[in-house]
């Protein structure tokens, strides 16, 4: 025990640490990107391939980030009556972009007067966001993302995020959520990691469920109060 207490404060130094660093970032990229931009509108096509190795070294240091933004703001963690269903639709909005540009489409079920339950919205919407990338991300053929919110009947609210990807097999399964697992070029292997991390501080939990070819469930269970 005393070795897992010891495991999960270093887990937590090292991700506040990182986070502020990620919050640090955010503003000189935001500068570089402005000014890459204008360079290359003057410098021309001569240059194209350079330039794009650096907008997708950019992208990729922006989603690092994006996977640890919430976390950038320890400050901000507080926990009150939250309503999950607005989170999602925030989330599902957020991502329309990169949804669209994969084809993606979603289903979304919401239970009719969803109790709000006491959480950290930031924190959730961290989970989602990071949870919904990687299924559009892993449906390369387009297709629907099917999200549902319901009651249990213990007390809990049951999330459920459905793709139509490639499927995990179940010995990668157990993979999910160890620091820096990706079967991704440009992965970071911390998105997972950091959700279980926030669900579990949550008192819920998650389970995966999945069928090569078919697809992948994320089902995430809350508690209530
Ligand atoms: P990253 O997305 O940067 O690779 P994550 O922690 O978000 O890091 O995910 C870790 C790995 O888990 C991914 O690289 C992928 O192999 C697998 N994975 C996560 N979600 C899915 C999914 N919906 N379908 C298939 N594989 C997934
Ligand atoms: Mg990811």
């Amino acid at each position: 025990l005393q070795e897992q207490l010891r495991k999960s404060d270093t887990l937590s130094v090292v991700g506040e640490l990182a986070a502020g660093i990620a919050h640090e970032i955010r503003n000189p990229m935001t500068a570089m990107k402005g000014f890459i931009q204008l360079l290359e509108n003057s410098v021309g096509e001569d240059h194209e391939m350079y330039f794009n190795v650096i907008t997708s070294e950019l992208q990729r240091i922006e989603s690092i980030i994006t996977e640890f933004l919430v976390l950038a703001k320890p400050q901000a963690v507080q926990y009150q009556e939250t309503n999950l269903i607005k989170i999602m639709k925030d989330t599902v909005e957020l991502l329309s972009a990169q949804a669209t540009m994969h084809n993606v489409q979603y289903d979304e079920q919401y239970q009719e007067g969803l109790p709000h339950i006491f959480a950290e919205p930031n924190q959730l919407k961290q989970v989602f966001i990071n949870i919904i990338k990687n299924a559009i991300e892993v449906m390369t053929h387009g297709g629907v993302i099917t999200i549902g919110i319901h009651e249990t009947d213990d007390d809990c609210v049951h999330i459920e995020i459905r793709d139509q990807g490639s499927g995990i097999s179940r010995d990668k399964i157990k993979k999910l959520g160890e620091p820096f697992y990706t079967t991704k070029e440009r992965g970071t292997g911390l998105g997972l990691m950091v959700s279980f991390n926030i669900i579990k501080e949550h008192n819920g939990r998650v389970e995966v469920d999945s069928k090569i070819g078919e697809g992948t469930v994320f089902h995430i269970y809350l508690p209530k109060v």
